[in-house]
């Protein structure tokens, strides 16, 4: 942990909240690569979303109870973020969790659910912990009429029906721990097999990961099974994409869009964004603005439209361009000439 971490952790909400305005108050926040030579002609925007439903909430230590509450939240909101998206020609990464391919499932003759999949074993990280019965216990083995929170085969639809081109990208099949520690390569392949061949029936290609809870790792079974890129946090929030040792291109995450814990209003939070925007423009490096379907409502009807419309006023100047992870991903491969050239990798 760095020692600005370290502090932090000692303050009290109110603090941090004090510290984070103080920090954005005077520039430190978005933080900027400033050592590196953008390659590109203008500011890079990517939106990426997690999509997953029940399924991100199963092991979870604080909110294991609310998996369907917060999947039927991610329904109730999906549509609109959707058209607000829409609305100004913006496309979104949606990384799926690949069970939301499914329209039914049910279990086997011995009771199990998906028989077909390879389980994790018993394992606690930062954040969920499974440490009895089986990985698939909580799926219903019904269809999405019954229950609506474990399968979306609709709201696929919705997107690969949007007048705008989103991307579909991949959140593993069940919401599993991706590290090397708790995902052994056969559960990686078994999962990462099970998003592309329901994709792949939908006429869909996967590229792009996003790592559930951020548990990053196996990064040779991505490329061992075509995935090019994935999102990950970095030292900068406005920073340049990478290619890491397997040939994958590590995205920057810059900021998750929801609501605060210090009481912010909406005009701060687009004060706040606006920065993040004048930045990637003024460096013409790349901002990744990520989100959960299931946000606070407050945000997603108070913050969220003035923001993409911010994002289309930096679009229509030319000051930006948003593009999805695995556009960006293109590019940043046909600039690796000149990334090399430069010494920048
Ligand atoms: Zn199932
Ligand atoms: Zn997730």
């Amino acid at each position: 942990m760095s020692s600005y971490l370290k502090i932090r952790s000692l303050l009290s909400k109110k603090n941090k909240g004090r510290l984070t305005r103080f920090l954005i108050w005077s520039g430190f926040k978005p933080r900027v690569n400033k050592n590196v030579v953008s390659p590109f002609q203008k500011g890079i925007v990517v939106f990426s979303a997690d999509f997953e439903m029940a399924w991100a909430f199963r092991y979870s230590k604080k909110r294991s109870d609310k998996a369907v509450e917060m999947g039927l939240k991610e329904r109730a909101n999906f549509p609109k973020i959707l058209s607000l998206f829409d609305k100004y020609n913006i496309p979104v990464t949606w990384a799926t969790v690949g069970h939301l391919f499914l329209n039914n499932c049910e279990k086997d003759v011995n009771g199990l659910a998906h028989p077909e999949m390879k389980r994790p074993g018993y394992f606690t990280n930062k954040n969920w912990i499974f440490n009895s019965g089986d990985w698939y216990q909580h799926d219903p083995c019904t269809n999405l009429k019954v229950d609506p929170a474990w399968y979306a085969e609709d709201l696929i639809d919705d997107i690969l029906n949007s007048k705008t081109k989103h991307e579909i990208g991949c959140h593993t099949f069940s919401h599993t721990d991706f590290t090397y520690n708790n995902c052994p390569p056969e559960l990686a392949i078994s999962e990462l097999d099970a998003c592309i061949n329901h994709a792949k029936a939908k006429g869909i290609e996967l590229r792009s990961m996003v790592f559930p809870g951020g548990t990053a790792g196996n990064f040779e079974a991505l490329k061992q099974k075509g995935f090019t890129c994935y999102r990950k946090p970095m030292k900068y929030h406005i920073d340049l994409p990478y290619i890491d040792n397997c040939g994958l291109v590590a995205i920057p995450s810059s900021l998750s869009l929801e609501k605060d814990n210090y009481g912010w209003s909406s005009d701060y939070h687009l004060y706040l964004l606006q920065k993040y925007l004048k930045k990637v423009s003024e460096y013409k490096l790349v901002c990744h603005f990520w989100f959960h379907p299931s946000m606070d409502y407050w945000y997603l009807t108070n913050v969220l439209p003035g923001l993409i419309r911010m994002v289309d006023r930096y679009k229509v100047s030319g000051k930006i361009e948003v593009l999805t992870m695995n556009q960006l991903t293109d590019k940043v491969i046909s600039k690796t000439n000149f990334l090399n050239n430069t010494n920048i990798l």
